[in-house]
């Protein structure tokens, strides 16, 4: 009988790339440790407001429950931020699972309504996308709203560190399509942790080096409400090349337990300082519709929001 490396006593769960056993109580310990000391190695100044990027998935949950406790009692203020993407049949049962943990947690709580803000929903985007209007895919695009919403609510309301979910299979499923297709500038930006500036806010992801189904262990050992769902948008037929690496790594994984992570933290250690080097001087400018930084002017987020304004005043 498996025992667990901590307190011996019979085992729950085997972590692979560790080759290591735990009980429930002892994972949970271990998870929650490993976050932290994630947090407390790359996450650089005193930042004593954070905001939590929550989407209800099992990386994000995951991340609220380890992390905010703890920065709490660090004395940090923490405040949690959903945005309401008006997916019909997904966002408003996502809500209601960040929502259920914000009042478990009793922690303060920002929600973005994309509809209020702007006009349209991620339902109207793909709707457009489906007509070829967009040259991008609608996750892309999807993306691009996402990461100007972080930026956008953590500048309003004065927070300086906004953290996200993205799992170490995420990472590595990353980091592999952008070498495969030689776009190194998008690997310069993909660190734990990347500081702010008078132009943006501070970023983090604290689960940078935790596997997907070490997330998974977590909310099913605390019995944590994720949402289950897919989102209608996700693609089907077609898979990208994240996915197919991120496929690749499962298999990898059954041969050499610990290839990923010890992938990403050589990643970070050896090439990330040398591309980093190599970093091109970003042109930033100020966006003329919303007034925030960008490379471009308008802001993606704003060219996105003009077209979609002409389409919809056509119809
Ligand atoms: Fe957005 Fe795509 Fe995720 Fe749906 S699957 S929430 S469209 S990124
Ligand atoms: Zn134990
Ligand atoms: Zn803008």
């Amino acid at each position: 009988m498996p025992r667990c490396r901590v307190c011996r006593r019979q085992a729950w769960i085997k972590i692979p790339w560790g080759n290591t056993w735990f009980c429930k109580e002892h994972f949970i310990e271990y998870f929650e440790r490993k976050v932290l000391r994630t947090y407390e190695k790359y996450v650089r100044g005193a930042h004593k407001r954070v905001l939590f990027a929550v989407s209800g998935g099992k990386d994000s949950i995951a991340m609220l429950y380890s992390l905010a406790p703890k920065l709490l009692e660090k004395n940090c203020e923490v405040s949690v931020m959903f945005i309401d993407l008006g997916i019909r049949g997904y966002s408003e049962y996502a809500l209601k699972i960040v929502e259920n943990a914000v009042n478990e947690l009793r922690i303060e709580f920002k929600i973005y309504d994309l509809r209020e803000e702007t006009g349209y929903t991620i339902d109207d985007l793909a709707e457009t996308v489906r007509s070829n209007i967009f040259r991008k895919s609608i996750c892309s695009l999807c993306g691009t709203i996402k990461r100007y919403v972080y930026n956008y609510v953590a500048t309003k309301y004065d927070y300086d560190l906004v953290l996200t979910g993205h799992n170490l299979d995420d990472i590595y499923g990353f980091i592999m399509s952008n070498l495969a297709t030689g776009n190194i500038n998008d690997l310069i930006k993909l660190k734990p942790y990347i500081p702010g500036s008078k132009y943006f806010v501070a970023k983090a992801k604290p689960l940078f080096f935790n596997y997907e189904y070490e997330n998974k262990l977590y909310v099913t050992v605390k019995e944590l409400g994720i949402v289950i769902q897919k989102c209608p948008h996700a693609p089907i037929k077609e898979e990208s090349l994240v996915m197919s690496f991120k496929k690749e790594l499962y298999e990898l994984e059954k041969k050499h337990p610990g290839i990923g992570l010890m992938f990403v933290k050589n990643f970070v250690k050896n090439i990330q300082p040398y591309i980093t080097r190599k970093e091109p001087v970003e042109k930033i400018v100020k966006c003329n519709m919303c007034g925030l930084y960008s490379s471009t002017n308008p802001c993606s987020f704003c060219r996105i929001k003009l077209k979609l304004e002409k389409i919809f005043k056509k119809s």
